[in-house]
C-alpha cells in the first residue's frame, strides 16, 4: 500500500490526517505535516582474494531467501561509514573498512503491507578481520564468481543496478590487456 494511503492518524495527536498534494498529509487538529521521504539504506559489496563477491541470503520478508548484498537501513545521526561497518558486523560478524561509493539508487522496501520509498547507496568494503558468520537478517553467506552473480534471484533492484554498475567498472579490460 502506498504510504499516502496507510499513514492514517497524525503521529503528534492522533486526528485523521489527509492526504495534500505531494508527497504531505497534513493534520488539521495539530498543523503537524507528515511528509513522505524516502529512507537512506546501505549495499557493502566485499570480495575476497579471488575477485568473488559475497552475497547474503535474506532470513526475513521481504524476498525472504533471495540473494542480497549486506546492509540495512542507515540509522539517525550515523555516518555512512559507520552504517556500513555496522551492517556488515551485524549480518556477517567481521569488519571491514569502507572504501568506495558505486552509486546511489531509489528503490521501494515493501515491510507490513506498506510500501516504503528507499534510496539506497552502494558502496565497496574491504575485509579487515573476522570469521564469516550469518547472523541477524543473514541466514547464509556465499561468495560468487563475478560472471555467476544470481541476479535473477538477488532481492532488490538498487542492488541489481548497483552490482551491474560496479561489474561494468571492474570488467572493463585495461591498456594492457
Ligand atoms: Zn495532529
Amino acid at each position: 500500500m502506498n504510504p499516502k494511503k496507510a499513514y492514517k492518524y497524525c503521529f503528534s495527536c492522533g486526528h485523521a490526517l489527509v492526504a495534500q498534494k505531494g508527497n504531505v498529509l497534513a493534520c488539521f487538529s495539530c498543523s503537524r505535516h507528515t511528509y513522505i521521504n524516502p529512507f537512506p539504506t546501505n549495499g557493502v559489496i566485499i570480495e575476497n582474494k579471488k575477485g568473488e563477491i559475497l552475497l547474503v541470503r535474506r532470513a526475513f520478508a521481504p524476498f525472504r531467501g533471495w540473494w542480497d548484498v549486506p546492509g540495512g537501513f542507515i540509522q539517525p545521526r550515523e555516518s555512512i561509514e559507520r552504517s556500513i561497518k555496522r551492517e556488515v558486523k551485524e549480518e556477517l560478524n567481521i569488519t571491514v573498512s569502507p572504501k568506495k561509493l558505486i552509486g546511489i539508487y531509489t528503490d521501494t522496501y515493501l515491510f507490513e503491507g506498506v510500501i516504503n520509498y528507499t534510496l539506497c547507496i552502494i558502496a565497496t568494503a574491504d575485509f579487515v578481520d573476522g570469521v564469516i558468520t550469518a547472523a541477524d537478517d543473514a541466514s547464509e553467506w556465499k561468495f560468487f564468481s563475478k560472471t555467476k552473480l544470481p541476479f535473477k534471484r538477488i532481492a532488490f533492484k538498487g542492488v541489481r543496478k548497483g552490482l551491474a554498475d560496479y561489474l561494468s567498472s571492474t570488467l572493463l579490460p585495461n591498456f594492457s590487456a
